[in-house]
């Protein structure tokens, strides 16, 4: 697939859920692809991309930054604290907000850095106990905490069980947000983002499907 093949099911799907064009936004993982993918999805004009380990963003994101304006760059996998500074400078946003001690960290580096990316509290939809995020009977508590230490959270995130329907996890995420007055929903990926749009993502974590399969780790 390629990135324009993305796009144009991305118009269908926001069509279909009579949603205006353009109220999704894409985001391009490109966690272990080759600069070379990376660069011909740069070169079509494309600007918003993802990461989901900061070790990897700091080692390819810098040098782009240099050559290409107006990139936005998105973590979206797990943060350790010790790290958070370091994601904080590379990325525009977080989508990986999951419990207190991380939200408490982000808050003292905002005061000190004087700027915060925008951030998404993840939710462990599907209680996986292997999967990060607080649980739906965590998140709205959580979310005021994060509030009351100034924090942007702009929205939440969901990675749905592999095997289960993901339009139950869309929908259920969609109603604890509504619930806590948040407008971002960062949900679906390469399998299943045109049902997310239709559950009401605002942005969408699409990786092999445009880029091809990824590197084995
Ligand atoms: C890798 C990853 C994606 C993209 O997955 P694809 O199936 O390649 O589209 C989306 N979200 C998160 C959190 C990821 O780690």
């Amino acid at each position: 697939m390629s990135l324009s093949e993305i796009r144009t099911r991305l118009t269908a799907a926001e069509r279909r859920a009579g949603r205006p064009e353009g109220a999704v936004t894409l985001i391009a993982v490109s966690k272990q692809q080759p600069d070379a993918r990376v660069e011909a999805v740069l070169k079509d004009g494309h600007r918003v991309f993802g990461e989901n380990r900061v070790q990897e963003a700091a080692g390819k994101w810098p040098a782009f930054r240099e050559r290409y304006d107006g990139i936005e760059l998105h973590l979206i996998g797990p943060l350790q604290t010790n790290k958070a500074r370091q994601a904080m400078e590379l990325c525009d946003a977080i989508h990986s907000l999951d419990r207190p001690k991380l939200a408490a960290t982000i808050a003292r580096l905002a005061q000190d850095m004087g700027r915060c990316p925008g951030l998404f509290v993840q939710v462990n939809t599907g209680e996986e106990p292997q999967k990060a995020g607080v649980t739906p009977a965590e998140a709205d508590a959580f979310v005021a905490e994060c509030r009351a230490m100034d924090l942007p959270v702009r929205g939440l995130m969901c990675i749905p069980p592999v095997d289960e329907e993901p339009t139950l996890h869309f929908a259920l995420l969609a109603k604890i947000a509504a619930r806590n007055g948040l407008q971002g929903l960062s949900m679906g990926m390469s399998d299943d983002f045109e049902q997310a749009v239709m559950q009401g993502a605002t942005h969408v974590r699409v990786g092999s499907a445009i880029f091809g399969s990824r590197a084995a780790v």
